[in-house]
């Protein structure tokens, strides 16, 4: 197995977006998350992180970037961002007041678990788009896929935080990795969002 390689990337470009690592927190351990297998996404130096960084960190991080190349800002790391809600909400009000880009999280739609609450209330105004890992079709699939630390239960919550969030966010978008889900299961995803009424993206796998 390969060393871990640590940096400080805080932000790092994915196509037109910027994308921002807040942490290396997560519940899951999902059999094809890229963390298995290496240190950094998308051509990026390491995003497991020396420290987790603070609001303070990141902004700075943010004032170093020519914002004209991007056309939003994306939580997404080497981590769930909802684990540091509270700092994500900061850097997104942020965001929205000296920025003015769209602001999407990609989560494993597991915030509730963590924070054992509702947090779909408080994305209200400051985040565009919610892209929700839906992974599976059944419960037992979901967890043997993430292998999440909340157990069984994680597949029901995560479904009724995406019904919950269309509330509070503009764009609730589900995703399946085309490569580790048959035809079938992406049919049966198909029925599972517009029972919820969000979009499903079948996404490739990523590298
Ligand atoms: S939820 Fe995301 S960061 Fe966490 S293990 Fe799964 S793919 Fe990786």
């Amino acid at each position: 197995m390969k060393p871990i390689e640590k940096a400080m990337t805080i932000t790092y470009p994915v196509r037109t977006g910027l994308y921002i690592n807040l942490t290396n927190k997560c519940p899951c351990a999902c059999t094809f998350c890229l963390r298995q297998n290496g240190s950094g996404a998308y051509g990026s130096d390491p995003l497991w992180l020396e420290h987790e960084p603070s609001v303070e960190e990141v902004i700075e991080s943010l004032k170093s970037r020519d914002m004209s190349q991007f056309t939003e800002i994306v939580f997404c790391g080497y981590g769930e961002p909802t684990e540091r809600l509270p700092e994500l909400l900061e850097v997104a009000a942020y965001i929205k007041e000296h920025i003015k880009l769209p602001v999407r999280i990609n989560t494993n739609g597991l915030g509730n678990l963590i924070w054992k609450r509702d947090i779909a209330p408080e994305l209200e105004g400051l985040i565009d788009t919610l892209s929700i890992s839906l992974n599976a079709t059944t419960p037992e699939q979901y967890l043997a896929l993430t292998r999440s630390k909340f157990g069984i239960e994680s597949f029901q919550a995560m479904l009724d935080f995406a019904k919950e969030a269309k509330h509070y966010v503009p764009n609730v978008v589900m995703t399946v990795v085309d490569q580790v889900t048959s035809k079938e299961e992406q049919e049966v995803s198909r029925q599972i969002c517009d029972e919820i009424g969000v979009t499903l993206r079948i996404r490739p796998l990523e590298s």
